[in-house]
């Protein structure tokens, strides 16, 4: 059998961070297997949905890589194929049309509630004589539920569920304005699409087993099943904006590379003996959807900074520098004004959690100092400082061009140290703050080179300027 499996988000917000962690599950559910990924919008819902929604989705899952092999379906592009099962359902006694008004349902449900009972309809129309000349009364379409008997499915990931049909109405599947309703496409969908499992958030078990009533009515193989658990903060609440939980693309421009991503989010609920790290191939040999843990799943961000460092180190730096291009010019960096970034990242890197952190480091290389940071200049750029700085800037003018290379650099910044018996920070920590701005940089040598000579003894001297004004 061929494993066909879907991502059917609804496009009535951004894509959050428990959607894509099902879109995971459910692409490497179909990878794993050698199957089928289908993407699918689940617009019926036309109020909420909207078509920035659906483009965000798209770019989200676009940006992770997650690549589909069949879609994007819409299920507003198949209302035609909806009536036409829920006609044959009507003709075969299936499904039956319900006059009830509106008046009638709302009295109906008070008088449930005023009893304590669950509010359910009557099947009030169920055993009517279908009127076949009343077309122009309005009327809704009800899937007829069978009445006794239990629905037992083997959930993948929570083991058997079981839900009795006297718990379940009969569930309208056409609105009188003559919309399907949301878990009859659904259905018809997964049926036609040839979905041999679903696999998504534990909010949809309860339309589990109505869903799996309907297939068996129209005839079709019911899908296995495997509702994933929610994600919750470390307070054991439901994600909230504080996570930037609300969009997924948030953690793009946050700086956070997809594999990172994907690595933290496989884990997040299951896992490989003590394995931290997964490349996308070990994941799609790796991942069984039988493993992953039921209880729901605690996020924690310190985590995926940590794998994004780790990723950030160990992808092949063109990629690396690819992405972080990307962050380069959403800060208004010009990167044509300095060093390549290829040569300037490695340096960075290291010590960064994000490439936004590696962009905003990286500023100094293409960008003129406007201020040097107050704490840093208070500290290292005091009278003090004037000799270092001017002896340096004095050196660093005799080296010709083609010599300005970090050896040379670190051999005359050595020579100062020497030639003023002083510390090593007493000229490093003032030309550091000199260059970069800041008291944190990497190996200075290095950092100089880059900058250039000209530049460098340029900063130099804005650094002696700044140090003749002050008092001490
Ligand atoms: N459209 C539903 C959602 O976004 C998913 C439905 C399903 O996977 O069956 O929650």
């Amino acid at each position: 059998m061929k494993i066909i499996t879907r991502f059917a988000p609804s496009p009535t917000g951004y894509l959050h961070i428990g959607s894509v962690r099902t879109a995971l599950y459910s692409w490497l559910y179909a990878r794993h297997n050698n199957g089928k990924f289908i993407f699918r919008i689940e617009d019926t819902d036309i109020e909420r949905s909207t078509p920035e929604a659906i483009e965000a989705i798209i770019d989200s899952m676009r940006w992770l890589n997650l690549n589909w092999d069949e879609g994007p379906y819409y299920q507003t592009k198949r209302f035609e194929r909806y009536n036409v099962v829920i006609d044959d359902m009507l003709k075969m006694g299936t499904a039956y049309k319900c006059y009830c008004s509106k008046e009638r349902l709302k009295q109906l449900r008070e008088n449930q509630i005023a009893k304590g009972e669950k509010p359910r309809y009557d099947g009030n129309c169920r055993n009517q004589n279908q009127h076949s000349n009343s077309y122009a009364e309005s009327y809704v379409v009800r899937f007829r539920n069978p009445q006794e008997g239990l629905i037992i499915f083997n959930d993948q990931i929570r083991g058997p569920i079981k839900f009795d049909n006297k718990e379940l109405d009969d569930l309208i599947i056409r609105r009188s304005d003559g919309v399907p309703t949301y878990n009859f496409c659904v259905v018809v969908d997964d049926w036609d699409m040839g979905i041999t499992h679903v696999i998504r958030g534990e909010d949809h078990i309860n339309n589990t087993p109505r869903q799996i009533n309907i297939f068996k009515a129209i005839g079709a193989t019911v899908p296995m099943y495997a509702h994933v658990s929610m994600i919750l903060d470390h307070d054991g609440k439901k994600l909230s904006k504080r996570h930037h939980a609300m969009n997924i693309m948030q953690y793009r421009i946050d700086g956070y590379l997809p594999e990172a991503l994907l690595n933290y989010l496989v884990r997040l609920g299951w896992s490989h003996g003590n394995k931290e790290i997964f490349s996308i191939k070990e994941m799609k040999i790796l991942f069984r959807i039988e493993e992953v843990n039921k209880s729901a799943s605690v996020f924690n961000i310190e985590k995926l900074r940590w794998l994004n460092q780790y990723y950030i180190n160990t992808l092949p730096e063109n990629y690396i520098v690819k992405k972080l291009q990307w962050h380069m010019k959403k800060l208004s960096i010009n990167t044509c004004n300095g060093p390549k970034l290829k040569q300037v990242m490695p340096l960075i890197a290291k010590r960064s959690k994000t490439l936004v952190e590696i962009a905003n480091s990286c500023r100094y290389f293409y960008q003129e100092i406007e201020n040097f940071d107050v704490e840093s200049a208070k500290k290292y750029l005091r009278p003090c400082a004037n000799r270092p700085l001017q002896v340096l800037y004095e050196k660093f003018s005799a080296l010709s061009t083609e010599k300005w290379k970090a050896e040379n650099i670190h051999f005359i910044i050595n020579n100062v140290v020497k030639e003023l018996e002083v510390k090593i920070s007493t000229v490093g920590m003032p030309l550091r703050v000199a260059v970069t701005g800041t008291s944190y940089s990497p190996e200075l040598d290095a950092v100089l080179e880059l900058i250039g000579q000209h530049r460098s003894l340029a900063r130099i001297k804005k650094a002696l300027q700044f140090i003749s004004m002050q008092k001490d």
